[in-house]
């Protein structure tokens, strides 16, 4: 779920290497002045339930009497929560920590949480020996006991276990976004995507009950947020533990009915188990957005069957067919690898074709990226680096003329937006849809954030909209 569910093209250019050699200078790096004691810097990289787990350990670490600031120079631990579902995002972490050591103060705490934690393990003292907490985002319900240890001077404390069923629940949670509020309810992964770390990294599929959800949601709703996104790696296989038993789809229903909320949305879904009552629910709820993140990977049944999706080209359409058969229009945005190991020119040919046949509202392309611990990683014949970006390239180029389509057909169309943003423009402003596309447009209010205004869109860019409000 790397992907901020945003409407927009997102291009992977990731290249390079990862883990090899050391991080930085080791050695005679300058230590500046000691930053004031109980203060923590959190960087978040990745994905948006990383986003989510960070505003939970922020919550935990406030409740235990830390303060936020907005440098990692002026805090006594710095945390960094990291992101290894490509190449790239984890090389990112490394390269931080080495540019970070050089800056390091006398008596900082340096922490490294989520995937890479995960991944690289005990490793990571290794290469970066300034590291003293090391913590996988399945450990995140000991980080009080972990944060003790490192607190009373333990210099490498780690929290590496995997093999949980319980959920990351806090009593407290910061929230970053004052306008959406993230909600987990199902963490880890039981799919065994070949190419995919997840199931590594975040363990086990876990679901939380659905009582504790809805309290939450309540509590959320009290705060005064009226729109919610239920986050999972795979979010409709929620499975409740609880004796109500209750489905993916009753449990949006029961969301949506929490006085004060007015959009409840979810991401990502997978595609085996999106299942006609979810269709079902949108039709009969107006609160439950009218948008469907449902990542194919690839068009080609061969390539799928590689994948270990779960799923045949075919088998993806009859889902595609079932949410176009909706009552309401669903937008649908999905997720593709290019490059995958033996994916020939005629492979990607039926990923291009594919998209011809569902015309997706947005899409998110990635190079195949090879990851440790994954079956794909040993697969015979790698596709080239240039022929990955080439094939990137022409996706791209194929949703950037299918989207410019779709994104001129809602010219004159008026839309419900929850306003999350002003411009530095006078009058200027943007927000979301219920179909989670972003509009900017013109008002004479003085105060917007946060309303719902009707906008009618009046010009389509290939991946914007504008409009004005017609309240
Ligand atoms: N659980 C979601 C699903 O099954 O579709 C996806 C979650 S994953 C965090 C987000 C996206 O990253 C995937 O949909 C996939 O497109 C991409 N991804 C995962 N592993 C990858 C890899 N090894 N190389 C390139 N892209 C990858
Ligand atoms: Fe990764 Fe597949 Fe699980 Fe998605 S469903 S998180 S791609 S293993």
């Amino acid at each position: 779920m790397e992907e901020r569910a945003e409407m927009t093209q997102r291009f992977d250019i990731s290249v390079g290497k990862l883990l090899g050699g050391d991080v930085g200078p080791l050695a005679a790096a300058p230590l500046t002045a000691s930053p004031a004691k109980g203060t923590f810097f959190l960087e978040t990289f990745g994905c948006q339930m990383n986003d989510h787990d960070s505003e939970k350990v922020a919550g935990l670490l406030l409740a235990r009497g830390y303060r936020q600031v907005e440098t990692p120079d002026a805090a006594s631990l710095v945390l960094y929560n990291t992101c290894s579902i490509r190449e790239k995002a984890a090389q990112k972490v490394f390269s931080r920590l080495g540019e970070y050591r050089t800056k390091q103060a006398a008596g900082q705490v340096i922490g490294v949480l989520g995937c890479v934690a995960q991944q690289e393990g005990e490793e990571i003292f290794e290469r970066a020996p300034w590291v003293s907490l090391v913590c996988g985002s399945a450990s995140y319900r000991k980080l009080p006991e972990l944060l003790s240890q490192v607190e009373a001077g333990n210099q490498r404390v780690t929290g590496l276990d995997n093999d949980t069923d319980e959920t990351f629940e806090t009593e407290m949670t910061r929230r970053d976004n004052p306008w959406r509020a993230y909600l987990t309810i199902i963490e880890g992964c039981d799919k065994a995507c070949s190419y995919c770390v997840v199931p590594y990294t975040r363990g086990p599929e876990r679901s939380r009950a659905s009582d504790s959800v809805l309290r939450e949601l309540r509590q959320i709703a009290e705060l005064g947020y009226s729109e919610v996104q239920f986050l999972g790696q795979t979010v409709n296989s929620y499975a409740d533990p609880s004796p109500r038993k209750m489905t993916f789809s009753e449990l949006l229903l029961a969301a949506a009915d929490a006085p004060g909320m007015r959009r409840v949305r979810f991401t990502t879904s997978h595609p085996r188990d999106f299942t006609p009552d979810i269709v079902d629910a949108i039709d009969a709820q107006p609160k439950l957005c009218n948008h469907v993140h449902l990542p194919v990977q690839s068009g080609s049944t061969r390539v799928l069957r590689e994948m270990q999706r779960t799923y045949s080209r075919e088998e993806y359409l009859e889902k595609i067919e079932l949410i176009r058969n909706a009552k309401r229009p669903i937008s649908i945005t999905t997720d593709v690898i290019v490059g995958f190991p033996g994916e020939t020119d005629a492979d990607f040919g039926e990923t291009l074709s594919l998209l011809d046949t569902v015309k997706y509202d947005g899409l998110y392309g990635f190079k195949y990226s090879p990851r440790p611990n994954t079956p794909a990683q040993s697969m015979p014949d790698a596709i080239p680096e240039e022929e990955k970006s080439r094939r990137l390239t022409a996706l791209q180029e194929k949703q950037r003329e299918i989207q410019t389509g779709k994104l001129a057909e809602m010219t004159g169309q008026t839309f419900e937006l929850l306003v999350s943003n002003k411009s530095r423009r006078e009058n200027m402003w943007s927000g979301h849809t219920s179909c989670n596309r972003v509009v900017s447009f013109s008002a004479q209010q003085k105060e917007l954030l946060g309303r719902y205004v009707d906008v009618r869109v009046t010009s389509a860019g290939p991946a914007s909209l504008a409009g004005e409000c017609i309240e």
